[in-house]
């Protein structure tokens, strides 16, 4: 799927208003009521039922008519309530080229209207799971899943809070500037992934900064937990820049010494490989002095521990969803509709609702996207 962010130009204030109703109705249904959406939206004259036509043809809406008269946001849909939160507060104001797709991420350059460009990071946790549960009633009973909105809002959350404590003590890692949903925006970094380097003039001092900066980390109490090729961006002075968060464990996690192996055996292979650089001497998890906590400051940011429990527990369900599904066909996943609800929660049109769509769509107003701006 792709971020086109032209639509934007052709939502209305009440399309908006409606695209944020249909979130607020999805914190308790899959999909979310038609009488809901209009109740939370408020909107005179049949106003709301045009809007959800209006969303859903721009595919920000995802409708079953067969089976629910319902609707639910696409990613397309949360994305578009994200960028318009961003450009609402300044923060951007062009979407350009993506540089990046992931498993779980879409990656973008953004640029404010100061022509600063910025790096946009969409997380799609569950991209695959999600899709091939659906397919699964059977399974979907047993085991009651999180959606992928609350799924990929913890990992942006977490990524946003730990990229910031890290930037905040000197890590060379981006500069977080903003964060809405399942979405960051950091400074962007001049450099390309180590997996792109076919050659470094001073492999032996890159090597030796990735282990101290892996030896850093833990006197924090953190193992990145993914410290390869792909997580190292690295500029023409050899300068090297971290990227990629959500997994980050503690070295007070039971398996932390495995982790923390595994990080530092992932550089040396990959050096021995790529560079023929064979690393001499590497760090042990046993010589680690843990005698910094981040805790304080990534808790500052909005990312409690119970967040990380949960987020943890979250995501070994998905893996072992995704697991368990392997053997789901192709054809199964291409049969997007065929999903099952055994929601019948209590409509909930609370008055503090209102007032979050007032405040949500006092900030969307006014966005802009100019798609002709030349991005480098
Ligand atoms: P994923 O979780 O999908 O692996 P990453 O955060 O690792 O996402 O980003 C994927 C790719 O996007 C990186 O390998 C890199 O090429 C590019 N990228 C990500 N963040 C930045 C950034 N701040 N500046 C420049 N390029 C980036
Ligand atoms: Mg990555």
């Amino acid at each position: 799927m792709k971020l086109d962010p032209k639509a934007l130009r052709f939502l209305s204030r009440e399309d908006f208003r409606t695209l944020v109703s249909i979130e607020m109705a999805m914190k308790n249904h899959e999909f979310a009521p038609v009488p809901l959406i209009q109740s939370i939206a408020n909107l005179k004259f049949g106003g709301c039922k045009k809007s959800i036509q209006t969303l859903h043809k721009f595919k920000l809406l995802f409708h079953d008519g067969r089976k629910y008269d319902g609707y639910k946001l696409t990613y397309l849909g949360y994305d578009f309530l994200a960028l318009k939160a961003f450009v609402s507060r300044g923060t951007i104001s062009f979407v350009g080229n993506q540089i990046g797709v992931g498993k779980e991420s879409d990656i973008y350059i953004v640029a404010n209207d100061d022509n600063e460009e910025f790096v946009l990071k969409l997380h799609r946790l569950g991209r695959t799971s999600f899709k091939t549960i659906k397919n699964n009633r059977d399974y979907l009973k047993h085991r009651k899943s999180a959606s992928w909105l609350y799924l990929s809002r913890l990992a942006a959350l977490k990524e946003y809070a730990y990229m910031k404590a890290l930037h905040d003590n000197g890590f060379p890692v981006p500069n977080p500037v903003d964060y809405n949903r399942h979405c960051i925006v950091m400074s962007r970094v001049r450099g390309y992934p180590l997996t792109q380097v076919t050659e470094l003039r001073h492999p032996s001092r890159v090597y030796s900064d990735l282990m101290r900066l892996i030896v850093r980390l833990a006197s924090y109490g953190l193992i990145h937990g993914d410290f390869n090729e792909f997580n190292i961006l690295i500029d023409d002075e050899e300068h090297i820049t971290l990227i990629d968060f959500p997994q980050m464990v503690s070295t007070s996690h039971m398996n932390a010494e495995m982790y923390f192996d595994r990080d530092v055996q992932c550089i040396r292979t990959y050096f021995e490989k790529r560079f023929d650089f064979i690393g001499e001497s590497w760090p042990k998890f046993s010589d680690i002095r843990n005698d910094h906590n981040l805790d304080v400051q990534i808790a500052a940011s909005g990312f409690t521990r119970d967040n990380e429990k949960e987020l943890n527990t979250l995501v070994e369900e998905q893996e072992g969803n995704e697991k368990d599904l392997e053997s789901v066909t192709q054809d199964d996943l291409d049969s997007d509709s065929d999903s099952d609800s055994e929601d019948s929660e209590e409509e909930d049109d609370d008055d503090d609702d209102d007032d979050e769509v007032e405040e949500v769509v006092e900030e969307i107003k006014g966005l802009h996207v100019n798609r002709n701006r030349d991005f480098k």
